[in-house]
């Protein structure tokens, strides 16, 4: 198998790898894309963040179809092998095919998450001799970084009612289901006194942790719940606890697996590790056959200048304590699959403020609602602040999708039985249904392997056969 640049979507699939393209750096393939609508005549649109819409009309005899959303993102993830000398700013992706036929990039990643998608939509922009209702590409940036360039559509842009995202299913499979996000931040001001105690500190190790999409139906530990459990429980039994610090999780959407829990107070060591022992067993028998290296220890720590008083200490481990967390619902149309949950997923203090960094995924909006309503009123109580960030909707799985049912007879002609796929994570799917609530939508996109690494890989062959597919989906939706 070559990488035939004769086949119009692996010229424009070279081409656009000529152009560096990480998140946040997508003005130069942008305006590649506008110059390629100037030159063929087509109108289009790059708004602000330099998202891009090109519009190609019906052909002939489909004038009066549905017309139909492509999209798919411009920008990739760039990561490199460390014995590789590649700059993403100014160094074009360095393709090759290996024996199997499979593309890849040396040392990068591909950028086939979503290069595959853009050049699609090229290629069929580029081919007059189509069949297919008029089209809206849309080619959106920063999707890796949390889909901020779809967030900014405006749904006045679009006039389809029908929409294939070019990023996610394979050449078999079409996504069904995505959930929505929402990042939600909840800070108290600290007042803090002059220490004169000895200062503790609970330390939580050993948990797996995760992506807070795909782990969060595991039942695992997440270390700053239970920082704040085994803090409780001291406090419940001695009343001169005082919070000093409180650290815990790397990033807002992983389950945390370590954190660290700072007090003073004038209680012994051995009554201190006497009275949480209780509660850490509890917590190892809870976790024995989901995170079974879980450990706790209280151990003596730094003294400190200043501390919380009791009742400050007492208000935010009662707050960490009482907010939802974890799994909240799962899907009854779907076996296994999480609709709505929460992730504690940072704790920190800084500039005499502490900070609670949670992200709430669900593919229900209202599920999203009922937690975001949570937290909001358990920080009114608290005394806590309250914000939420970045939110998007999800896209709630629906049993009837004519789209789906045209992919599925495509390919069930060529023999493949479609596979339907699922994912609590966000795709970009869900921004365009909370846009168009009755839009039907599939996913379709050829196999690729190893995405956001630089194993990343494309497979040629089947990069042609979901091309053809593709166009056949289109020509069948009169
Ligand atoms: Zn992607």
């Amino acid at each position: 198998m070559e990488f035939d640049l004769n086949k119009k979507h692996c010229f424009y699939f070279n081409e656009i790898s000529q152009i560096p393209r990480g998140s946040r750096n997508e003005k130069a393939v942008s305006d590649y894309v506008v110059e390629f609508a100037k030159k063929h005549g087509y109108s289009y649109l790059q708004d602000d963040m330099f998202n891009v819409i090109v519009e190609k009309p019906a052909s002939v005899g489909y004038e009066d179809s549905e017309p139909i959303i492509l999209q798919a993102h411009m920008d990739m993830v760039c990561e490199k092998n460390k014995d590789i000398e590649h700059d993403f700013e100014s160094d074009p992706l360095q393709l090759y095919v290996d024996e199997e036929g499979w593309l890849h990039a040396k040392g990068t990643t591909l950028g086939a998450d979503d290069g595959m998608g853009v050049a699609y939509m090229l290629a069929i922009l580029d081919d007059k001799s189509l069949e297919h209702p008029a089209l809206q590409c849309v080619f959106t940036v920063m999707e890796e970084i949390g889909l901020l360039g779809a967030i900014n559509l405006k749904k006045e842009y679009f006039h389809g009612k029908r929409y294939i995202n070019l990023d996610s299913g394979s050449e078999d499979a079409t996504s069904v289901t995505s959930s929505g996000g929402a990042r939600v931040i909840v800070s108290r001001k600290l007042r803090y006194q002059p220490c004169t105690k000895p200062v503790y500190s609970i330390k939580i190790r050993g948990l797996k942790g995760g992506h807070s999409a795909g782990k969060i139906h595991m039942e695992l530990g997440n270390a700053i719940i239970l920082a704040s459990r085994v803090a409780n429980k001291l406090i419940e039994n001695f009343d001169d606890i005082e919070l000093v610090d409180f650290n815990g999780g790397m990033k807002f959407n992983a389950i945390p697996r370590e954190a660290d829990l700072s007090f003073a107070s004038n209680v012994k060591l051995e009554d201190l590790q006497a009275c949480a022992k209780t509660i850490i067993d509890q917590i190892k028998d809870e976790l024995k056959y989901s995170d079974e290296g879980f450990d706790a220890m209280i151990e003596i720590a730094e003294s400190s200048q200043r501390s919380l008083d009791p009742e400050q200490s007492r208000s935010i481990i009662e707050f960490m304590n009482v907010i939802p967390n974890g799994l909240q619902h799962h899907s009854m149309a779907i076996p296994g699959l999480s609709v709505a949950s929460l992730n504690a997923g940072v704790i920190y203090i800084k500039d005499d403020i502490l900070f609670l960094d949670d992200l709430i995924r669900s593919a229900l909006p209202s599920h999203g609602d009922i937690m975001i309503n949570q937290l909001k009123i358990l920080s009114r109580v608290f005394c806590f602040d309250f914000e939420v960030n970045d939110r998007y909707y999800g896209w709630d799985y629906s049993k009837d999708s004519k789209l789906r049912e045209i992919l599925r007879s495509v390919l069930k002609e060529k023999g493949i039985e479609m596979k339907e796929s699922s994912t609590h994570g966000g795709l970009e799917c869900g921004i365009f249904k909370g846009m168009i609530p009755d839009l039907d939508i599939i996913t379709y996109a050829p196999n690729s392997y190893g995405e956001h690494t630089p194993d990343e890989k494309l497979d040629l062959a089947s990069f042609d056969r979901t091309y053809e597919n593709l166009v056949e989906v289109l020509k069948r939706c009169k």
